[in-house]
């Protein structure tokens, strides 16, 4: 096996998180910095133009699930299957990672998300814990997190309007949501007609909508870092594509204008990670670097300093596991941590038949309406048979013709093919809209990571396995969402809704989110997590994770702005401590 150079800092994965720590060290130390990615390079002027059939359909963005996927069963005892289709999640590769493709609903987690166990316990006793959950508290509080989360909202291009300003609360905003110490950047995106129907339509029924946060900008945007981006068109090509004009905030558009004048840096795509080598001593466990695979199929060590694991949620815990780092959790004895509260975010939707067309074809990523008035614990759970909660909404992010065409009342009772609901689902193609949730998911001891006992990628190592599944909490709390969404829909005008189906046994092959958490879970100490508050591996201390695998619970809140906060805070930890006294951070 070749042996290339030492490093002082690697960087396994080119996404979100990969990409703004190389930019956050490379500006503050002159370390060397090597960046490994497995997917190609992509330039910001990469995408030409909008393909439906590309993007949609064949999601050319995506990882190649006949390549790289994990298996998935519900339950102990089931054998597990490869998850060779796209469904219930999309991961992304090459430079940008999911970022690219990804909707830019830009909200924070809500303060108590963070002590979920305490507040839950302190608000109601352990009796309304639910069974067999494993739930923890962060180690990290929302107060702690704030400024890396206002950071955050700076840099990547936030529109929206505050709802808590340090404090006051601000009619038209979230009036539920955690203190900010500033308003957002830009002003919130322009509200589409579908949107205005729920704001109306919620308001009449005494909730309290605002317009979505999102990384999308409302006007021509400059950055601290001096990044320009032009303000949004909405075109409604936005999720599961990057963007043509740059006004959604993806890792190209955002970071690497900046990286790519680093001279400290190299990025190396087509570099697939295999192992992380390293060793345990008598004084703890150090990671001496990586092998991987490059693009001729040529097995490279790769030696460095520092590490940073940051390939998603699945990759994180995929690579930990290969390279044996950590004890797995046994849900039997309760005994090791690696793949322990694998959480996945509720979500779903009802279909709403309104009486006028809606022009949903235009949009922008994150735009819309929601109300947090069911979210978190912000309304009282003492006489519901579930805990938690989430945010509702009606976002206009754009619908294409091929991949949302066909909806129609269920009161018609049409079958999904010939003439008749051809027709019918023309006539309601643009008078259809989704109101849609996004919740928590509470993790149990079941949900968890480990590697497959049966089945092996091309190179010959076992898949990540997935044991996970809803359980009674999930399946109470939909059934009373669905009920306040077909309520709401009602209130917006609606001639009909299609209600969502009760929740069974978790479905694979529906799109839900990439809100996929868990698995290297931060603690105040090794026995109940993987990694420390800052990412810091409890078992190498020159070993960080990045992500939202390192959640000890899902929120209702997309996870991007806590990875790229929970990212800040470790660059500098990192920059202010461990490089002027390496070793575990306190
Ligand atoms: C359709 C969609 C919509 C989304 N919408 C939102 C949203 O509205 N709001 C929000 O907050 N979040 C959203 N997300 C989630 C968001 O995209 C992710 O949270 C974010 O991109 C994660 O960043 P990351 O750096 O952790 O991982 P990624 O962006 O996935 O980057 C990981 C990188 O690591 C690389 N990699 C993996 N394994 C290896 C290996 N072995 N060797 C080398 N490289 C490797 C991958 O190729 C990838 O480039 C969405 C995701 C999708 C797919």
């Amino acid at each position: 096996m070749k042996t290339l150079p030492s490093t002082d800092v690697l960087i396994i994965g080119g996404g979100w998180t990969g990409l703004l720590m190389a930019k956050e060290l490379s500006a503050r130390t002159p370390a060397s910095i090597v960046i490994l990615e497995r997917g190609r390079d992509r330039r910001p002027d990469y995408i030409k133009g909008m393909d439906e059939l590309d993007y949609f359909v064949r999601m050319h963005m995506m990882q190649d699930p006949t390549r790289e996927t994990p298996t998935l069963r519900h339950r102990d005892g089931e054998r597990a299957l490869p998850i060779r289709q796209y469904g219930a999640f999309l991961p992304g590769s090459g430079i940008g990672g999911t970022g690219e493709h990804w909707g830019a609903v830009y909200p924070r987690l809500q303060p108590d998300c963070f002590e979920l166990h305490s507040a839950t316990v302190a608000r109601y006793g352990e009796r309304k814990l639910p069974e067999d959950s494993s739930m923890q508290d962060w180690g990290v509080t929302y107060d702690e997190l704030e400024s890396f989360y206002a950071r955050s909202e700076r840099e990547v291009g936030v529109s929206g309007k505050a709802g808590n300003l340090k404090g006051k609360i601000i009619e038209g905003g979230n009036v539920f949501e955690g203190w900010r110490s500033e308003e957002y950047p830009m002003p919130p995106t322009p509200t589409p007609y579908f949107s205005e129907l729920f704001r109306g339509g919620a308001k009449n029924l005494g909730y309290h909508p605002f317009n979505n946060a999102t990384a999308v900008t409302s006007q021509d945007y400059t950055n601290p870092e001096g990044v320009s981006r032009p303000a949004c068109a909405f075109c409604g090509f936005c999720e599961r594509t990057p963007c043509m004009i740059g006004a959604k905030a993806q890792p190209t558009s955002v970071l690497m204008p900046v990286l790519k004048n680093r001279k400290s840096v190299t990025l190396r795509t087509g570099a697939t990670v295999r192992r992380i080598v390293h060793d345990t001593t008598e004084k703890g466990g150090k990671a001496r670097g990586v092998t991987y695979i490059d693009e001729s199929g040529e097995e490279i060590f790769q030696p460095a300093d520092l590490i940073f694991l940051s390939t998603f949620t699945l990759g994180n815990n995929h690579l930990l596991f290969l390279s044996g780092i950590g004890a797995p959790f046994d849900p039997a004895t309760d005994k090791g941590t690696l793949g322990k509260n694998l959480t996945h975010q509720v979500a779903f939707g009802v279909q709403a038949f309104l009486p006028k067309p809606l022009n949903r074809f235009m949009g922008g990523g994150g735009t819309g309406v929601r109300i947090s008035d069911f979210d978190a614990d912000v309304f009282d759970h003492s006489n519901l048979s579930f805990i938690r909660g989430g945010m509702i909404g009606a976002m206009s992010v754009g619908t294409q013709p091929l991949s949302t065409f066909g909806n129609v009342p269920n009161s018609l009772k049409l079958p999904r093919w010939g003439a008749a609901w051809k027709k019918a689902a023309i006539e309601w193609y643009d008078n259809t809209g989704v109101v849609s949730f996004a919740g928590e998911q509470i993790p149990y001891r079941g949900n968890r990571f480990d590697l497959d006992p049966t089945y092996k990628n091309p190179l010959g190592d076992p898949l990540l396995r997935m044991t996970i599944n809803w359980q009674d909490n999930e399946r109470k709390m939909v059934d009373f969402m669905n009920a306040k969404m077909v309520e709401i829909a009602h209130a917006m005008g609606a001639k009909e809704v299609n209600a969502f189906a009760p929740y069974g046994d978790y479905d694979v092959t529906r799109y839900q989110s990439t809100h996929i958490q868990g698995g290297t879970m931060m603690a105040t100490s090794p026995d109940r997590g993987v990694v420390n508050t800052y990412g810091q591996h409890w078992d190498a201390s020159n070993l960080f994770v990045l992500g939202a695998s390192t959640f000890p619970n899902s929120g209702s809140s997309n996870p991007t702005p806590t990875i790229l906060a929970l990212t800040y805070r470790t660059a500098d930890a990192i920059v202010e401590k461990y490089l002027k006294r390496p070793g575990m951070l306190a």
